[in-house]
């Protein structure tokens, strides 16, 4: 017998979407050199840090300096000065979490793909379109998958129907990405009834809490009896610039006789397999939870927002369906077509790439994702090539 590849690795999709944007754009320009494109595509923030995030890793450095100070290895769970900013932070949700709850980590991603090594083989329950992490993760270990449609007509948020038999891993991701949409408090009430009722578990991805302006809820915990069923898993990323310092967290509530029994789990594994994030970046982590810190960050989110809104209103105006953008930085667009094929036209006739919805899975056909992560000069320079 010889040693093989994993085999579900054949089973995940081929196209790595942005892969194939980037070829799209490279194309384009070198047939029209002359041209310039804005890009509107990728879900990554624009610079510069905070300055309380900079100050915080310029002071942060000292501390290497001295055999005295010197940090090593990190605690395993994180720093408890971050730790404890957090709890903080949720108190504004009125969310009381203790500080072993909360695991520190290099981002949501990681998290939100090794979490699954503490389950079992189940089904996973994930909506379509979708963040591609949960369902290649899924596919990778060889777990059966069953998908949720997001559609215009349920807001594109699904909720429990009486065709879920069983329990699931149940993957929820509010602000959506790519959507745009929202729970309500309501709404996840359901699924954490769901979920307690039938065994299941939820994961909570609330990568985007912090363009919240509606009064929904931030945090899963936020749900009467979700701290038996839930897992969030957060980050600094798009909160707080923080996509190339790389700092998140999971919150496994432990006080839950049911949940500390997988929040032991991933304490042995992230113990096991993950060394931690470094003093520099919790550091500058714990400077942006602080009030000028968060103030900080919301001014920036604000900016975002406001291009959202920019961009938003012409396509309104151009007669299309338009969703999200208000507590997302993305705007989903209802292109009435192949997602590929207007996503070709929006590069040919404006210089404008976007994400063909097709990428986040079949429930994105027909539909097509800007991001306002942009300069508020390429949003208005997008605006007038669009109004003409
Ligand atoms: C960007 C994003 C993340 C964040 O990932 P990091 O690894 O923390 O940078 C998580 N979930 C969703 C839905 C995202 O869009």
């Amino acid at each position: 017998m010889t040693v093989e590849i994993n085999k579900n690795f054949c089973s995940l999709e081929d196209n790595y979407l942005f892969s194939k944007i980037r070829a799209k754009k490279r194309d384009y320009e070198e047939k029209h050199p002359d041209q310039i494109i804005i890009n509107l595509g990728v879900g990554d923030v624009i610079g510069a840090l905070t300055e309380s995030a900079i100050n915080a890793l310029k002071s942060g450095i000292e501390a290497y300096k001295s055999v005295e100070n010197f940090k090593g290895y990190p605690p395993e769970q994180g720093y408890p000065f971050l730790r404890e900013k957090i709890v903080n932070y949720y108190k504004k949700f009125n969310v009381n979490l203790d500080i072993d709850s909360i695991f520190i980590s290099d981002g949501a991603k990681s998290d939100l793909s090794n979490i699954i090594e503490i389950f079992s083989d189940l089904t996973a329950l994930i909506p379509t379109p979708v963040y591609p992490v949960y369902v290649d993760t899924n596919i990778i270990k060889g777990n059966k998958i069953k998908y949720l449609e997001c559609i215009p007509e349920n807001n594109f948020l699904p909720l429990p129907n009486k065709q879920l038999k069983g329990s699931y891993l149940i993957y929820l991701c509010s602000p959506n990405n790519p959507t745009g949409a929202v729970f309500s408090y309501e709404d996840l009430k359901k699924w954490v009834d769901f979920a307690n009722s039938t065994g299941s578990i939820i994961i909570f991805d609330s990568a985007y809490e912090a363009f919240i302006r509606s009064g929904v809820p931030h945090s899963i915990f936020e749900i009467e009896g979700s701290e038996n069923c839930s897992i969030e898993i957060a980050s600094f990323s798009k909160r707080a610039g923080f996509t190339g310092l790389r700092l998140g967290y999971t919150i496994i509530n432990r006080k839950s006789k049911r949940m500390n029994e997988f929040a032991l789990c991933w304490a042995r594994r992230q113990a096991t397999e993950f060394n931690g994030v470094s003093y520099l970046i919790q550091k500058a982590g714990e400077a942006t939870l602080t009030e000028l810190g968060l103030a900080e960050c919301q001014s920036k989110i604000d900016y975002y927002l406001k291009n959202a809104e920019i961009i938003k209103k012409v396509f309104i105006d151009k007669g299309f369906n338009v969703y999200g953008g208000t507590d997302s930085p993305y705007i989903w667009i209802d292109c009435k077509k192949d997602s590929w094929e207007f996503f070709d036209e929006m590069l040919e006739k404006y210089q404008i790439v976007g994400t063909a919805g097709a990428g986040f899975g079949k429930g994105g056909e027909h539909f097509y994702r800007l991001s306002a992560f942009a300069l508020r000069k390429d949003i208005l320079l997008a605006v007038n090539r669009l109004k003409k």
